[in-house]
């Protein structure tokens, strides 16, 4: 018997069967050969079998998929507010708005229009940041990491940082603490233990070698029981009696307040700052619900020891971050506005009976496999850990199809959906489907029921 994969048809047969050729005038011929050569490869590995669509469709089908974006808009219904692998914060408009504006042509990027010379960037949400937390000085950066990263170059760099071993933390995508400080050119000094750590043990540590004490919010985790933990102005104090610096990576940016919403125990920037410390690190797409940035705050010598640090220069953020955080930042000088026009906030600060009202419009749009009960959303992001937010989930109860089959059918939707399974059932959130988004969700879960 020949072996199918000698039958398999050359590459050059293939681009000349009508069906392919025609492809051919709409796209690139690089693209048409790759995607000839991927389903001929893909019939080898299947041992040689023609695909059962037959081959023009094969390769048309992978034409199509190879053309379109691979980052896509996805729905998230998972009701996880701050979802860092579906890109943390959507943005408001306004944001939206400056990066299309400053996408399109050029700008004043790092150029002085009233001077005709040279600007920086570095001044661009500055002054913003300056006036809604009254720091002394602010520098935006690529994100919270790389705004860790510059600030130990800069404020320890061949010297000691002293740390709490309750708070060498690591925050997700590979990122820990002693590994960034190694980076930086500092050395790590941890005191403390796991579960407690005190004054002493700050005061203990510091020598002639110490140049930074860090304080490292614990944003993705609770440690409970027999605990306790050095305040930030306590170290702040300590640091500045023995002439070091000290910083305070809060993780989240939280500009307001939002326990009147029952989101307590997040410190906000503006508590950060009052605590006495030369620097406080967050990032932009957190709590603050802007683009993906760092931003560090606090006296003028920290920020321009960060600013003049070489690594700013690595880890500098681009133009669009740069319109999106500045249209951000504006909303921020009316709370109100804020909370209405950030998605972030709207979600999180979000009336459960309005929830509901979407849940069960949602509920009608999919029919009678569909029922409305209560649950939990979350704030995620590693913000506000363990806050649990009340929320209206959709629950989907379909009589002839696995979880995890409806689950995938819905990820396989246009644009795709995101849902949570629990208690072996498909649930969706209408706490973070977009409200434009509710009739399309409605839509795909009745054709991924009915297929
Ligand atoms: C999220 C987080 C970071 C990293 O922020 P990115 O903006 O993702 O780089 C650093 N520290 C803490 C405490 C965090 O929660």
């Amino acid at each position: 018997m020949t072996d199918p994969r000698r039958r398999l048809p050359a590459v050059d047969a293939l681009l000349a069967e009508p069906d392919v050729a025609a492809l051919l005038t709409a796209q690139p011929r690089g693209l048409v050969v790759r995607a000839v050569r991927d389903t001929i490869e893909h019939a080898r590995a299947n041992g040689g079998a023609a695909p059962p669509e037959g081959w023009g469709a094969a390769v048309r089908a992978r034409v199509q998929r190879l053309a379109a974006p691979s980052l896509l808009p996805v729905i998230n219904a998972t009701g996880v507010v701050l979802h860092t692998n579906l890109g943390r914060a959507p943005l408001a408009r306004s944001a939206r708005e400056a990066m299309s504006r400053i996408a399109a042509g050029y700008s004043n990027l790092e150029y002085d229009l009233a001077l005709g010379t040279r600007g920086s960037r570095h001044a661009l949400c500055r002054d913003l940041l300056i006036e809604l937390t009254g720091a002394g000085d602010a520098l935006v950066v690529n994100n919270a990491a790389g705004a860790l990263l510059v600030a130990l170059s800069a404020l320890a760099r061949d010297g000691e940082a002293v740390v709490s071993r309750g708070e060498l933390v690591e925050i997700g995508g590979a990122f820990r603490i002693p590994d960034i400080m190694a980076r930086s050119g500092a050395t790590l000094v941890e005191v403390g233990t796991t579960n407690r750590t005190h004054l002493r043990d700050y005061e203990g540590a510091v020598t002639d070698r110490t140049r930074l004490l860090l304080k490292v919010h614990r944003s993705n985790f609770q440690v409970t029981g027999f605990t306790a933990e050095v305040s930030a102005p306590e170290i702040a104090a300590v640091a500045h009696a023995r002439g070091a610096a000290s910083l305070y990576d809060l993780g989240s940016g939280l500009l307001v307040d939002l326990s009147p919403w029952g989101l307590a125990g997040e410190p906000t920037v503006a508590e950060a700052l009052a605590s006495g410390v030369d620097a406080v690190a967050f990032s932009g797409d957190k709590l603050l619900g802007g683009p993906q940035a760092g931003i560090l705050l606090g006296t003028r010598d920290a920020i321009a020891a960060c600013r003049n640090d070489p690594l700013a220069r690595a880890v500098r953020s681009d133009k669009f971050t740069l319109a999106a955080l500045e249209a951000t930042l504006t909303l921020y000088r009316d709370p109100e506005r804020a909370r209405a026009e950030i998605p972030v906030l709207r979600m999180l600060t979000e009336d459960v009976a309005e929830i509901r009202r979407r849940g069960e419009a949602l509920q009608k749009g999919v029919g009678k496999e569909a029922e409305v009960i209560e649950g939990e959303s979350e704030v995620g992001g590693g913000s506000f850990p363990g806050a649990k937010l009340r929320t209206w989930l959709v629950r989907l109860n379909p009589h002839h199809l696995a979880p995890d089959t409806l689950a995938g059918r819905l990820r396989g939707a246009a644009p795709p959906i995101v849902a949570r399974i629990a208690d072996d059932r498909v649930v969706l959130d209408p706490r973070t489907i977009l409200p434009d988004e509710l009739e399309t969700v409605a839509r795909a879960v009745r054709a991924a029921l009915d297929d």
